[in-house]
């Protein structure tokens, strides 16, 4: 079994962004700047918000970190998005999800300016992906993409499918391996039959967050499967929506949880910012 670690690819992708954004300071005399905007106080957000700036720190981007109270209105949170619009040292937004309930992630996404959407959601940068013209596209579908390049995992031809169908995962992993001459299928909680669909694939990405739903019988033995989910159990420690290890031994590659997809969101993001503040410039 190969394991996929994301570490290796992650510092690759860190060093290449270095680099552009110390070059980018030299040029333009400041730092690419990533705004995070973090609403109430859910401690997996915080964390990872957490995360985000002291990677921006690490890499020569200036972060800009927002935090706003629980109770906070949707008008307030829209005023806030539209001042990051107009601000010219931000050149990339990203609001941390999930919103608390009475707040509407979409009426976020309708408000942040296409040319400062860091993760590569909003409709303008859904459709431009979808036609074939990528400007940033979504961070931890594009973080798979280059991990499996690094282990040098063909895409073209593979019979590939996605469990899950979000906006932020599932959806744009379904797109980019399109894009790059795999044969997808995605699945969902109302698919007929998952276990013989899933079976099929070459390559199997999870990412419906439940912990440890999919055991070896859901996989060929010549699978490669990503995990992409993340849940702490009661004693701290982190898994996916993959049962490892059971899994682990019965297929040709896996990811771990944690150490697999996780740092290459944060990669991945890092390298969307930079991307956008070239492109304003
Ligand atoms: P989500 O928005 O909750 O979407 C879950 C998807 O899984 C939905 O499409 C749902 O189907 C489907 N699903 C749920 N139960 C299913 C089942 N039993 N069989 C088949 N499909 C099922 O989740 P998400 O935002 O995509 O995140 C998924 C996981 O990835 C979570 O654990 C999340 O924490 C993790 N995550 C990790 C990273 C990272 O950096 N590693 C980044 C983002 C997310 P329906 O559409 O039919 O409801």
């Amino acid at each position: 079994m190969i394991l996929l670690e994301g570490k290796p690819v992650a510092q690759n992708i860190k060093a290449r962004v270095s680099e552009r954004a110390k070059s980018f300071l030299n040029t333009f005399g400041r730092k690419p700047g990533l705004a995070v905007v973090l609403v109430g106080g859910d401690p997996a957000s915080q964390v990872y918000v957490g995360h985000k700036v002291k990677a921006c720190e690490e890499l020569g981007l200036a972060s800009f970190r927002h935090a706003l109270p629980e109770d906070i209105s949707q008008a307030e949170l829209n005023l806030l998005i539209e001042n990051l619009n107009k601000d010219s040292l931000v050149d990339g937004i990203l609001v941390q999800s999930p919103l608390p309930k009475h707040l509407s992630f979409s009426e976020v996404l309708d408000r942040i300016a296409p040319q400062k959407d860091a993760d590569g959601l909003t409709p303008e940068n859904v459709g431009l992906a979808w036609s074939g013209r990528p400007r940033v596209v979504p961070c931890t579908p594009a973080g798979i993409i280059e991990l499996l390049k690094y282990y040098q995992i063909s895409l073209e031809r593979k019979n590939v499918v996605v469990i899950g169908r979000s906006d932020i995962v599932g959806k744009p992993m379904a797109q980019l391996f399109l894009q790059n001459n795999a044969t997808v299928t995605i699945c969902h909680s109302k698919t007929k039959a998952l276990e013989e669909v899933a079976k099929q694939a070459d390559i199997v990405v999870a990412a419906i967050g439940k912990r440890n739903y999919f055991t070896k019988e859901f996989f060929d033995r010549d699978a490669v499967v990503i995990d992409v989910g993340i849940h702490r159990l009661e004693q701290g420690m982190l898994c996916g929506d993959v049962f490892f290890k059971d899994v682990k031994e019965s297929v040709r590659a896996i990811t771990p949880v944690p150490g697999g997809v996780g740092p290459l969101t944060i990669a991945m993001l890092m390298q969307n910012t930079v991307t956008l503040a070239e492109l304003r410039v």
